[in-house]
């Protein structure tokens, strides 16, 4: 592997994440980048930028640790953004430009950056009341690293109708080529977060034919989940953050005291079988580099795709004064989820136009594996369902866009169908 940020964007991506960013003056980002606008989940609190090799990444630039950072974001005389490392050039660096459709608003008034945000270049949608573990009295048991308790009603709408939704993907698919919405909810009393998600699901996939990924709390009727993937969901994800139950148990008060995580193991396993893919979402950082490895290798062993994060200690949170990790300690893990996920043959990168910018994709983390040529039957695998799945979205796309979902099943037989017509908003689920 090579050791050189300027030669191995991955490790930048990785570095940027735990030593953060400062801005030099000369940026004009607040007038043409995307604005930094802090997504529920929290990670998305940062600036997002495309480093070489099309790598994308939202890196830290107003937490408390990246006024120490050796990496400086200047604007040269020709107008591109220039990355330095103590003062010596790195690489050119590009920013997204802020999508046209947050500017516009739906059709109830809604302003759409309000409802969903691009993170990378899919729309991830938080759509319903914030987390019960920040309301819980006398004291709240929210995660100590989250902040979605704070954003609500600041940068996100506290609930959002469905058509909202709807509408906001439509135009960031029209507008960016977005293939895949993502939502998340926290927990809820009586375990109602699939019920509140699954009218948003329904439509999503009827109206406009994109790949669906769910993020919830594992709920406990696993039978849930088969439901769940009727309806079109594409992936589920849960994050149980923590491998080390101690660390689990202090850090998570609610998930630990509500579900508590066998049950989040136990779902990973169980939708590993059922969909398309599934996640088992950890934190790298807060608990030793030994769990995270362990879990990345249990993940994978049932056939679950890691999602792996870089703590980082977002501003007004619980976990603010804590340190972010070390780049060196996080290297092993970033190499063994990359090659543990090619050993198991898992479908990594196969959706197109998915570029994620708050964690490092597996298949990005190529990067840190001195094996390549061990994986070739793998990563042809992955070549062949690559374009298998562009035919099935363009599919989806155009039945959605002919309303094929919506109508009766008789007239979907082209010898039988009426001319198709444009769902009313009136009709529309709201
Ligand atoms: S479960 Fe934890 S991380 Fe998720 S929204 Fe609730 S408090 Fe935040």
């Amino acid at each position: 592997m090579r050791l050189d940020v300027k030669e191995n964007p991955a490790l930048l991506k990785l570095d940027l994440y735990c030593k953060g960013l400062r801005i030099d003056e000369s940026c004009l980002i607040k007038e043409e980048g995307r604005p930094i606008l802090r997504t529920r989940a929290g990670l998305g609190s940062g600036l997002e930028m495309i480093l070489p090799d099309n790598v994308w990444t939202n890196t830290p630039v107003t937490e408390a640790f990246t006024k120490e950072s050796p990496y400086v974001l200047k604007l040269d005389d020709r107008h591109r953004y220039q990355l330095y490392l103590n003062d010596g050039h790195v690489c050119e660096v590009r920013i997204p430009k802020e999508p046209e459709f947050y500017k516009k608003r739906t059709s109830s008034g809604k302003k759409m950056a309000r409802v969903g945000v691009l993170q990378g270049t899919y729309l991830g949608v938080y759509p319903t009341a914030a987390c019960y573990y920040w309301k819980m009295k006398p004291k709240r048991q929210n995660c100590d690293f989250c902040s979605v308790g704070l954003n609500l009603g600041v940068e996100e709408e506290e609930a959002k109708a469905v058509n909202d939704v709807v509408e906001t993907a439509l135009a960031a698919r029209d507008e960016c080529g977005i293939t895949y919405v993502h939502f998340n909810t926290g927990f809820y009393e009586n375990d109602t977060y699939l019920d509140q998600l699954e009218p948003y699901v329904r439509e999503i996939r009827n109206r406009t034919g994109l790949l669906i990924g769910v993020q919830t709390p594992p709920h406990p009727d696993f039978r849930r989940y088969d439901r769940l993937r009727a309806m079109g969901v594409n992936t589920v994800s849960f994050c149980f953050e923590f491998f080390n139950k101690e660390v689990f148990d202090r850090r998570c008060p609610g998930k630990s005291h509500h579900v508590g995580l066998t049950r989040y193991l136990d779902a990973v396993e169980y939708c590993a079988r059922l969909f398309d893919t599934a996640n088992g979402e950890i934190i790298a950082g807060p608990e030793p580099v030994e769990d995270t490895l362990r879990a990345i290798d249990w993940i994978t062993s049932v056939g679950a795709i890691p999602t792996v994060c870089v703590f980082r200690p977002l501003k007004g949170t619980d976990a603010e004064n804590d340190p972010p990790p070390k780049t060196e300690e996080m290297i092993p893990i970033f190499r063994r989820y990359y090659e543990r996920c090619m050993e198991r043959g898992l479908p990594i990168g196969i959706a197109h136009n998915v570029e994620v910018s708050i964690v490092l994709k597996p298949e990005e983390c190529h990067y840190f594996s001195d094996h390549h040529g061990k994986y070739l039957w793998n990563k042809t695998k992955i070549w062949f369902l690559r374009y298998v799945l562009r035919a099935v979205l363009a599919v989806r796309k155009w039945k959605a866009d002919h309303d094929f979902y919506a109508r009766p099943l008789r007239s979907r037989i082209p010898l039988f169908g009426k001319p198709p017509k444009a769902l009313a908003a009136s009709e529309s689920v709201s």
